[in-house]
């Protein structure tokens, strides 16, 4: 996308109307890890969305190479959440130096400590999923940007804004491109099962530190003109999807 394409785009994001299509934003690779997706935005400097659990670098790093990137490439690699399976790859990518760790200030406890933070579940399959043996440690790290206002991802090439909106953990962020794309990490969940069966239909995530404010974030979210949803688990999901999934009506439609 060339620089006036930019500016309108982020102009558009910013006045909540939608981008037009030749103001289309830069491709993204989803990138399907052990627990969770990461996400590869091919900007002129590569972005990185989660980095996956803290055995995942392998098929991470595979599957970087297969768009031609490599790992010393990354501009940034943006935290949507400090829970493992998102935050436990970005000690190991943060070691080979040169890139900006971005994650948001109410997870920066979980990032220093290397542990998720406690899980409440919401529902009677996530009090099940909770009794299994799964680690919640992982190598701790610190970010190089801790987000407390809207970032602006112009440095990196991209129109686009990373935004706080707390609810499934305390410092949980939203990847919001101007041309109307979010990846909004485990803010809502992708069909069932970790987003193993029906992926493109949104709902529930299995455990929020705040369900009423997750929610509340969603409206947020749909105020805006996003149109595509990237999520941690399964996914993408669509506008439409996402109000049926919380029952909820479009706040842009009068
Ligand atoms: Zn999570």
């Amino acid at each position: 996308m060339n620089r006036l394409a930019r500016c309108l785009a982020l102009l558009c994001l910013l006045c909540g109307a939608a981008a037009p299509a030749w103001a289309a934003g830069p491709e993204v690779v989803t990138i399907p890890l052990g627990f969770s997706n990461a996400y590869l935005i091919k900007a002129p400097r590569p972005v990185l969305v989660d980095a996956g659990g803290k055995h995942d670098g392998p098929a991470l790093q595979a599957a970087l190479q297969a768009e031609g990137v490599a790992l010393s490439d990354l501009a940034a690699v943006i935290v949507t959440h400090g829970h493992s399976d998102h935050a436990g790859g970005v000690a190991a990518i943060q070691a080979l130096g040169g890139k900006v760790v971005v994650l948001g200030q109410g997870d920066v406890p979980m990032a220093h400590a290397g542990r998720n933070g406690e899980l409440v579940p919401v529902n009677l399959t996530a009090r099940l999923l909770k009794l299994l043996p799964l680690d919640p440690r992982y190598t701790p790290f610190a970010p190089e940007v801790v987000v407390v206002a809207p970032l602006d991802l112009s440095r990196f090439g991209i129109a686009g804004q990373v935004l706080q909106m707390p609810g499934h953990t305390p410092g949980s962020l939203v990847v919001l491109l101007a041309d109307g794309r979010a990846f909004v990490g485990d803010m809502m969940l992708g069909g069932c099962l970790g987003g193993a069966l029906f992926p493109s239909r949104a709902g529930e995530q299995y455990f929020q530190f705040d369900q009423a404010r997750n929610r509340s974030q969603i409206v947020e979210l749909l105020r805006r003109p996003v149109h595509t949803f990237y999520l941690g688990h399964g996914g993408p999901v669509n506008r439409a999807s996402v109000l049926s999934g919380f029952d909820l009506a479009d706040p842009r439609q009068p």
